[in-house]
């Protein structure tokens, strides 16, 4: 078990109760699909297991250890093992791929560098590496605007990668993609998740899809986990 989330409850400040006494666990190199009507809490779950969120009580622990609670550098230490990417891929727009993909690489203190930074041969053999990964070599030097959705999508799971993360958490990812171009990055994600034994947890609400890519699934309605189990047998209503 990479991650166990132990009766997590999230209000927000407005009062609304987005997490209700949710727990779940996360075995080392899943692929869990967490699936939900739009509000069901799928954003705020992932953001609580990076810490973009606090939890309002219960734990998120991660290869045993409560991250909900950490601080200053052990919190930045325990983040950098979570990496996340989002719905609207949240590139630079004007710079290359090369230095969005750069963007990720984390300090030794674990925060992330400038994106004036000066980097080491070593990050950029690495982001080059990253580069070949999500298959788009050659398009080093190219401004992520001039790119497809599918293509920053892919930059977004590059950048992701620098940080050397065991877990990465994909917010939507396909959202606003076609379908062909969906199941491009999702392929991408899946050899993530196998060739570099990321475990991935990744919101999605097409089920076509999470029929396709998950190993497992989770459920949530109304800010309750009502499934766990196999994506064979969810359903539409969900
Ligand atoms: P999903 O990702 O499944 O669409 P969210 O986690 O985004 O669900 O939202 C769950 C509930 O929490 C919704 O009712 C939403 O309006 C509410 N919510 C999300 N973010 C905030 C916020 N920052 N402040 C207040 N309420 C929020
Ligand atoms: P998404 O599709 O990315 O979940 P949303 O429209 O649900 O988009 O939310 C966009 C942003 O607004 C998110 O950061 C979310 O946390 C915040 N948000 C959502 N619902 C509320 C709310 N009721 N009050 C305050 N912020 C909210």
């Amino acid at each position: 078990m990479i991650l166990e989330v132990k009766n997590v409850n999230k209000v927000y400040p407005n009062g609304c109760h987005a997490l209700n006494n949710v727990s779940f666990n996360v075995d080392k190199g899943e692929f869990l699909v967490i699936i939900g009507l739009s509000g069901s809490g799928k954003s705020t779950m992932l953001r609580c297991m990076n810490r973009l969120h606090d939890v309002t009580s219960g734990e998120i622990n991660f290869e045993g250890k409560d991250i909900t609670k950490l601080k200053g550098a052990s919190m930045r230490e325990a983040r950098s093992n979570i990496g996340m990417i989002f719905q609207h891929f949240n590139l630079i727009p004007r710079r290359t791929v090369m230095t969005n993909v750069l963007s990720g690489t984390l300090s030794k203190t674990g925060v992330i560098k400038s994106i004036f930074g000066i980097y080491s041969e070593e990050d950029k053999k690495k982001a080059q590496d990253y580069i070949k990964i999500v298959g788009l070599e050659g398009k080093e030097n190219v401004r992520a605007d001039n790119l497809s959705g599918g293509q920053q999508q892919r930059v977004a799971i590059a950048r992701a990668l620098m940080q050397n993360p065991k877990v990465l958490l994909a917010d939507e990812p396909v959202a606003s993609l076609d379908p062909a171009t969906s199941h491009s990055v999702m392929q991408y994600l899946k050899k993530v998740n196998e060739e570099l034994g990321v475990t991935v947890i990744c919101n999605l609400h097409f089920l076509s899809l999470v029929r396709e890519y998950a190993s497992r699934v989770v459920a949530l309605k109304g800010g309750k986990l009502i499934y766990e189990g196999q994506p064979l047998d969810i359903n539409e209503e969900w």
